[in-house]
């Protein structure tokens, strides 16, 4: 059997306190296993702490290791597909630093990998999370599988494995807005999952706050369809279809009565009502437009500062 050329990415933003257990744990994983030939690639997602000299250390250290800098703070998904476009295995792992991804799971993940699967996703539990975060994660996944066109499944993160194949796919697909879940469960190909319990961070902090969390679920819900503008359209014709209705009304009621001046508050009600209707629909298109503007910018997704082989000017000399 030849070997299997494995790259695991990882993205850090502020894990000075991870990457080295991180590391050694990867290391004690793989290491054990014949047949594998491992690439770490860890992308600094501009931390402002000391990551990336760490992550120099570790390069160093270690040939095994290469390491992106990127110029500031991009984002996970920016970082992931950093660290994607530079892995070069047959098969590339995508894990957290803060080891909420245990390692230990690389070896079993690598073994369905072998048996013919393209992702490989390591599927966590939601325990010891906190009742509110668990209520609202629950939600939003019935929420967002009810609406968008592929299926997502709580728990079923970043921590995965992906074929050469799913991974050019993932890369084939240049948006500018990346909701990579949406994205991981597109592109199909065979898929099986490893159940794993929930790990709490070890150190740092995460970067979710409930204000995150809110535009990451609306993010979702925006970026798989257009059933918002289609729910848009059948609401305006719901609504003409009242007032045409209602318009039939007031004549027959006129005609019969004769004419007479209130509706005072038809009036006032109606014109708030759709009003805010409106507004609600302009905002609607306007997410769509806002992300049209950002996609025909075509700017990169990340710019690069330094790597293993390369320091730039602008790279920091810490
Ligand atoms: N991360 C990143 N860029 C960011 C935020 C986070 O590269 O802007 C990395 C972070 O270092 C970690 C992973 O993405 O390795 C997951 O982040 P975090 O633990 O904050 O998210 P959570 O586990 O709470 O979903
Ligand atoms: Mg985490």
């Amino acid at each position: 059997m030849t070997n299997v050329r494995l790259s695991v990415v990882v993205p850090c933003f502020n894990e000075e306190a991870s990457v080295e257990r991180l590391h050694r744990r990867v290391r004690d994983a793989l290491d054990a296993l014949p047949d594998v030939d491992v690439e770490v690639v860890y992308v600094d997602d501009g931390s402002e702490d000391d990551t990336l000299p760490a992550l120099r250390r570790l390069a160093a250290a270690d040939p095994s290791v290469c390491y992106l800098s990127l110029s500031r703070n991009f984002g996970k998904e920016a970082a992931m597909l950093a660290g994607l476009r530079r892995a070069t295995g047959d098969a590339v792992v995508i894990m957290d630093a803060d080891l909420q991804h245990p390692p230990r799971l690389l070896p079993e993940m690598l073994a369905l990998y072998r048996q013919g699967f393209d992702q490989v996703i390591a599927r966590r539990d939601r325990r010891g999370d906190r009742f509110v975060r668990t209520l609202a994660s629950r939600s939003f996944y019935r929420a967002i599988n009810w609406w968008i066109d592929v299926r997502l499944l709580d728990g079923e993160g970043d921590f995965r494995l992906l074929s050469r194949l799913a991974v050019d796919a993932i890369l084939a697909m240049p948006e500018y807005n990346r909701f990579s879940k949406g994205l991981f469960s597109w592109i199909g190909f065979r898929t099986v999952v490893v159940a794993h319990h929930n790990e709490a961070r070890q150190a740092g902090r995460s970067r979710w706050t409930f204000g995150k969390l809110f535009n990451y679920a609306f993010d979702g819900l925006l970026s798989f369809n257009n059933r918002p503008l289609r729910l848009a359209i059948y609401g305006g014709l719901f609504l003409t279809l009242i007032a045409v209705a209602y318009m039939a009304w007031v004549v027959a009621d006129a005609v019969e009565k004769g004419i007479d001046v209130p509706g005072y508050t038809t009036i006032i009600v109606s014109v708030i009502g759709l009003g805010g209707i409106q507004m609600m629909l302009l905002g609607v298109i306007g997410e769509y437009i806002g992300r049209i503007y950002y996609e025909t910018k075509r700017r990169p997704h990340y710019l690069v500062r330094e790597t293993e082989r390369l320091v730039t000017e602008a790279g920091d000399e810490r």
